[in-house]
């Protein structure tokens, strides 16, 4: 157990600070950032930090604060009426604070905030008086009865259905007042009245009034919602530890809702969409930031600033150079005007699209902002996989029927059926639709969905709203704020009034298309054209002509330089190959060779192997197949010229090649001319209670070892061939699931002996390495034995990992929902590498089996060769190259580079030692 000793509270004001940006882990992100900018004299209000150590003792000790936390807590309040003159719960001249979140690790919109804490009846009062704005006072309070209401008291509900929401919108009514800023100072009277007895007839007490027990309910709520549902999910999308704890940001209220001359707004020194560079943002007058975060009005772009506060606007430009200067990264601000002073309220290095985080790299290098390490390290690597992403066809695009058009949010383009519920969408993507997640606003609760849906649309909110922040950093399209659909969540249904050709009405499943460079949303489905970079790579563009390819390209060079491990692809086929090489795989890893035989002509021959009586039967069927292995291989050793390429043999149970249903059964049986009770009787023969740890893998060819020795004699004979053409290919042979020395052996024999065959019969010397697969954890506990026949291992990290945990990697969906809310899983294994579990045997598999053939060469080709974490741990454990699926190549690349970049000991093997 941790003991939250040590310093727990660190205050900041402007020109004194206990904290510096250094300190994330202390004071997370947001703490650490408003000690760095008071150190550096920018006005922030003055606060204090309860550091993220506190989180941790609570959900260590049932939610019991550390002895310490009160008295310091104390302590900081002081210091802030210190600084403000004014006193906590001073009926007179009352200090109101805000209390934020703040992880290490940012995560726009998780967690919880509450602001205009401190006030009561009384106080409230007081700030009437004091600031000779009874309307003014009126709006804060109830924006605190709402938010405290909500965050601390459990008086919530989403969208329309929030019970603040639903009574505000019936007053307005009532009022006759279409939007808020039109509520007089009495009208709100009567919201602070009637939100009061909200919440007492809600919760059964009457709205607290002290303002110390307000304070303790906001940090014991905002740290509570360290572990809500969409925190946990964020955390998992991003792997951030639970361990890791938030801080909780006490801070000096300033008001953006004090009147004409004030304002609050979000700032970004580079357009995050984009990445150009220049002062983007936007503001709302006389408001709380709450209204521009929550995305629930749509607020004025930052450049209007330039004529209503124009020397604001200097100020704030001025701002923006110092905080890029000094964090060398490009930052996303929060300010507030009150009564035409500025204070800065947040910094953050700001998120951004995958396009603009290559961008904004290279061009903060050109300019000397950043070296190339910096550069590299500030690109997350997923996100060079959206410069690889389709844009609309211009052609198709120009018949399209526009219907609206909001706010470019999130780039790329997205075409998909409409869904009005996060849950809707989850369930259409799993079905295997592509999705557009249409919300009047998205809440963080829309996450799921946000996950789900390849594009979002929201009526409400501007480009820094929740949807838009979440949207850009899941690489995910968005169109928000387009104003003039109306979307009905509970009939689901959208309509526009005025599109063009009319009214439309579109229901839930009805296609629709979204362009999040423009904007623009369309009718239907609109066909999407390759990426530019793509364009480039396939020869279609030049390279002169795209700005974007040469960023693309100068952040691979440099990635290059820097990797020490190869990235090879996963590919079956000529044309995924060519598109490998054209993303700069080096190789192939995995050519999965039951891939092959999916085709309508081959998969007849295929099954009548399968449904073959004898062995005689067998090799007729295996005879035809021959030809068609052979010229594949031909075809994709041709691609693949000097790269090497590794052929993995038949891997999967064979009922996967025969139809499942008894009517299609009968048909094929009358096809293939055979007996249809004949075919019933091998589908009996052939099922398995297990089938992935039944027949299948090695296994397969030491029953039926003629199956081997075909597609040994078409490799060989397509490499002879491809030799006596002058292109001698680099040649692996893979033998798949092996588990014991004796199945390599065997399987090793049937291939050696097929080569020497092709060898003598052709005159060709064929030089070729003969490994496998490490999948089944034997394997990896017996790699010494094994290394003793194998040439080389790649790590099958799908089927490892299913057999290491015991966890059938088709069967996960009955309970990773639940597993992820009780946060078991650190992130999904079968996407990034259980190191602990599942690394510790890639660790002892390499030593073992380099411990009796020092130059294995060692790779992985699991679907997490392609993830980056997974990469970084692939690298520390010493394997030569990682493979992947092609698209994903150009990240592994980056990720490789940034593993350089950060050298640190796989876990595992810190465990073991
Ligand atoms: C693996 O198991 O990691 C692997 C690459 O093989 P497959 O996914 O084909 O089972
Ligand atoms: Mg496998």
């Amino acid at each position: 157990m941790k003991d939250a000793g040590g310093q727990l509270v660190y205050r900041f004001s402007a020109g004194r600070t206990d904290g510096r940006a250094a300190m994330r882990d202390v004071l997370g992100g947001k703490g650490a950032n408003l000690a760095e900018m008071a150190r550096l004299g920018l006005p922030v209000p003055p606060g204090f930090t309860i550091a993220t150590a506190v989180c941790r003792y609570l959900d260590e000790h049932d939610g019991t604060h550390p002895p310490a936390l009160a008295e310091a807590v104390d302590d900081g309040l002081a210091a802030v009426e210190a600084a403000q003159g004014k006193r906590f719960g001073d009926a007179d001249n009352p200090l109101l604070v805000s209390v934020r979140s703040g992880a290490r690790a940012s995560m726009p919109g998780m967690m919880d905030t509450i602001l205009n804490l401190g006030l009561n009846d009384e106080t409230a009062a007081g700030l009437a008086q004091h600031t000779g704005d009874a309307r003014f006072a009126n709006d804060c309070y109830r924006r605190f009865i709402q938010m405290y209401g909500e965050v601390v008291l459990g008086v919530s509900g989403a969208g329309p259905a929030n019970p603040f929401a639903a009574k505000l919108a019936a007053l307005k009514a009532a009022f006759g007042a279409e939007a808020d800023a039109a509520l007089t100072a009495e009208q709100l009277a009567r919201v602070v009245a009637e939100f009061k007895a909200l919440v007492e007839e809600h919760t059964g007490d009457p709205f607290p009034q002290d303002p110390r027990t307000q304070l303790w309910g906001a940090i014991g709520a905002v740290f509570g919602s360290w572990r809500n549902e969409r925190a946990v999910r964020y955390r998992q999308r991003y792997g951030i530890p639970r361990e890791w704890g938030t801080a909780v940001n006490v801070q000096a209220m300033v008001f953006g809702n004090s009147g004409e001359g004030s304002a609050t707004g979000v700032a970004f020194t580079r357009d995050p969409a984009s990445g150009e560079r220049g002062l983007t943002g936007e503001y709302l007058a006389n408001a709380q930031g709450e209204d521009v975060v929550a995305g629930t009005v749509t607020p004025t772009p930052l450049a209007r600033l330039a004529q209503e506060f124009p020397a604001l606007h200097v100020e704030l430009r001025a701002v923006a150079d110092k905080l890029e200067r000094h964090f060398r990264d490009m930052q996303d601000f929060e300010f507030t005007i009150e009564e035409g002073r500025l204070y800065l309220l947040q910094t953050r290095d700001a998120k951004r699209t995958g396009p603009a985080a290559v961008r904004i790299a290279v061009e903060m290098h050109d300019e000397g902002l950043i070296g190339e390490a910096t550069a590299l390290r500030s690109i997350p690597a997923e996100s060079i996989e959206s410069l690889l992403a389709p844009s609309f066809d211009a052609q198709a695009l120009g018949e399209a029927k526009r219907l609206a058009r909001g706010l470019p949010a999130g780039p790329g383009a997205a075409t998909g059926r409409l869904a009005f519920s996060s849950a809707a969408a989850a369930a259409a993507a799993e079905a295997g639709e592509r999705v557009v997640l249409c919300r009047t606003e998205t809440s963080p609760d829309d996450l799921q969905g946000m996950l789900a849906a390849d594009g979002i649309l929201t009526a409400r909110g501007g480009v820094s709203s929740h949807a838009a922040l979440v949207a850009r950093q899941l690489g995910k399209v968005c169109v928000c704020g387009a104003a003039s659909l109306v979307i009905d969540e509970e009939r689901r249904t959208l309509s526009i009034s005025g599109a063009d050709g009319g009214d439309v009405l579109l229901r839930e499943g009805d296609a629709v298309s979204l362009d999040g460079g423009t904007g623009a949303v369309y009718a239907g489905t609109v066909a999407t054209s390759p990426s530019e970079v793509r364009r480039v790579l396939a020869g279609e563009l030049a390279a002169e002509d795209s700005a974007w390819f040469q960023r693309y390209a100068t952040v691979m060079t440099w990635a290059d330089a820097r990797r020490p491990i190869a990235v090879r692809a996963n590919a079956d086929t000529p044309a995924a190959a060519a598109e490998a090489i054209q993303f700069g795989a080096e190789g192939i890893g995995l050519c999965r060779t039951e891939h092959m035989f999916f085709d309508d002509e081959r998969i007849d021959a295929m099954r009548r192997m399968i449904l073959a009586a004898d062995e005689a039967e067998r090799r007729a069927a295996l005879a035809k197949l021959l030809p068609f292995q052979r010229e594949d291989f031909r075809a994709l050793f041709a691609t693949m010229g000097e790269r090497p390429v590794t052929i993995r043999l038949l891997d999967p149970p064979l009922h996967e090649f025969l139809p499942v249903d008894a009517e299609a059964q009968r048909a094929l049986a009358a096809k293939l001319g055979l007996p249809a009770a004949l075919v019933d009787e091998r589908v009996q023969a052939l099922s398995e209670a297990n089938p992935m740890l039944g027949c299948r893998g090695c296994r397969l060819g030491i029953v039926y070892p003629e199956i081997t020795e075909m597609q040994a004699r078409a490799i060989f004979e397509a490499a002879a061939a491809a030799q006596q053409a002058g292109a001698p290919p680099q040649l692996e042979v893979m033998v798949p699931l092996v588990g014991f020395r004796e199945e390599l052996a065997d399987q090793a024999a049937v291939v050696r002996r097929v080569a020497d065959a092709v060898m003598a019969e052709t005159g060709e010397q064929i030089a070729y390495h003969l490994g496998t697969m490490i999948e089944v954890p034997r394997a990896a506990l017996t790699a010494n034995e094994i290394a003793e026949t194998a040439e080389f291992f790649s790590f099958g990290t799908n089927d490892l990992t299913q057999m290491t945990l015991g966890l059938s990697r088709d069967d996960m969906h009955g309970f990773y929902d639940g597993y992820v809310q009780k946060e078991i899983f650190g992130a999904n294994p079968f996407a990034q590498l259980d190191e602990a579990g599942v690394g510790q045997l890639i660790v002892e598999g390499v030593r073992r089996g380099r411990s009796v053939r020092p130059d294995l060469k060692v790779g992985i080709c699991g679907e997490h060769g392609g993830d980056p974490a997974s990469i970084a741990f692939c690298q520390q454990a010493g394997l030569d190259y990682v493979s992947c699926s092609a698209p994903r190549v150009p990240v592994a690349r980056l990720a490789a580079a940034q593993a350089a970049l950060h050298p640190s000991k796989p876990k595992s093997a810190r465990v073991n030692s």
